[in-house]
């Protein structure tokens, strides 16, 4: 894919467990461009958040550096300038990580640096707020969503251990979290795709995105 690659950004949002992560990186891949994890960002703050357990303020923010680093052409979420890609999906972050996202000190921050990472285009970006908040202006904007049934299953599988019903539970309050915040809550954007993955196989769900990115790579 030539230069158009450039100017065109992908912004996938969408609850927890929907499959956004598998499917943006495949999508990525396919595209030949760089796939960018919000949600480890706001997981690596929330780290941070656990090992300080202190006030959230611009103090608590700017004493720590969320940054990406390239690893074989794939972004790897660093705090205070270590590898913490393994840490940051533990249960205890998924517990407390809304709770620290819904900070504005946090957001602001976060969101600045994800602007800066999307400012070249070229990039396929995951979260909740992406299409809402961070690139409005994103060529190509999908909302993924899955039922919770699905969405439980799906992490269970992932994860292992856990009851389908304790997990099912814990995602439903996370979204009610991330959808009742008020800085960027979780919604779905007016101009957003939606798709709706309950019963699609995730190449399914690669591939819609990817022909609606190549539609758009062919109208400019
Ligand atoms: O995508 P993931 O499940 O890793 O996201 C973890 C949490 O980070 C979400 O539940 C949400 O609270 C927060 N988040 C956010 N905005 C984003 C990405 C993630 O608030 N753009």
């Amino acid at each position: 894919m030539g230069n158009e690659r450039r100017i065109i950004n992908v912004a996938i949002d969408g609850p927890a467990g929907a499959g956004k992560s598998t499917v943006a990186q495949r999508a990525a891949h396919v595209l030949d461009f760089i796939y960018v994890d919000t949600g480890a960002m706001y997981r690596a703050m929330t780290l941070a958040w656990m090992r300080d357990r202190c006030v959230i303020d611009a103090q608590f923010v700017t004493a720590h550096d969320v940054s990406f680093v390239s690893v074989n052409g794939h972004l790897r979420i660093h705090l205070d300038g270590k590898d913490v890609h393994t840490d940051v999906r533990s249960p205890e972050v998924s517990q407390h990580v809304a709770a620290v996202s819904a900070h504005r000190v946090v957001r602001e921050r976060l969101v600045a640096l994800q602007r800066r990472i999307a400012a070249d285009g070229g990039v396929v970006m995951d979260g909740r707020d992406i299409g809402t908040a961070v690139l409005p202006d994103a060529a190509v904007k999908v909302f993924l969503t899955a039922s919770v049934h699905v969405r439980a299953a799906r992490r269970c599988a992932e994860w292992g251990g856990a009851s389908l019903e304790d997990v099912a539970e814990a995602i439903r309050a996370r979204d009610a979290r991330d959808e009742t915040r008020e800085q960027s809550p979780l919604v779905c954007a007016p101009d957003a795709l939606r798709i709706d993955s309950t019963h699609m196989t995730i190449d399914a769900v690669v591939g819609t995105i990817v022909h609606a990115v190549q539609a758009v790579i062919h109208r400019v």
